[in-house]
């Protein structure tokens, strides 16, 4: 399936690695992801759901990842591991949670190549969008329209308009696009055209 989400018009692969401490559910970890590297040449943007995402850094590095995006929640001041993930050539980011104030990672834009804005609480596919999280969105834009903004849980073709609108450059679609019944490449151009159709 990896292979062909790129003929299918996905951007980038987005990998949720979970730890069962910072999320209940357990997902996978690095040698899977150095696995996946031969399928795709995808951007793989990976999603560290863990509370000491510093001690494995250096094996998601090593496995191919491009983007790291660790959690504010659990980094009280995460400016020594951006700078690390960036020092290895990999893009850095920041993620939050819903509860989450954007207050706590404007302190570290400069030291960012993205922000990650969960529009669900993490651990669990599935969820509704809360569109209350756009607002963080649109004030990060407004600080540094260079940083590219992504979206992560409950997309689909009834919300992606207004977080594209917001100033999201990178959807994350999971359930949306690995649905039954519809292949991802069909999903994929559905969610494209409802953004297209909105702007
Ligand atoms: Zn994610």
């Amino acid at each position: 399936m990896l292979a062909g989400l790129k003929a299918d018009g996905a951007k980038a692969v987005h990998l949720d690695v979970m730890d069962g401490h910072f999320v209940p559910n357990f997902t996978y970890g690095a040698p899977l992801i150095a696995d996946w590297r031969k399928a795709t040449n995808l951007p793989f943007d990976t999603h560290l759901m863990m509370d000491n995402p510093g001690q494995y850094i250096d094996d998601f590095i090593e496995a191919g990842c491009d983007i790291l995006i660790v959690h504010i929640e659990v980094l009280p001041d995460p400016r020594s591991l951006l700078r690390h993930i960036r020092s290895c050539g990999v893009e850095a980011g920041l993620s939050l949670n819903p509860g989450t104030p954007i207050e706590s990672v404007t302190p570290f834009l400069d030291d960012l190549d993205c922000v990650l804005v969960m529009s669900v609480q993490p651990g669990f596919g599935g969820q509704s969008f809360q569109p209350g999280v756009l607002e963080k969105v649109r004030r990060v834009k407004s600080l540094r329209p260079d940083l590219r903004l992504c979206i992560d849980g409950g997309i689909k073709a009834a919300t992606a308009p207004a977080a594209v609108e917001a100033g999201c450059d990178l959807l994350v679609a999971g359930s949306a696009v690995f649905q039954g019944g519809v292949s991802p490449k069909e999903a994929l151009a559905a969610l494209a055209a409802s953004v297209r159709r909105s702007s």
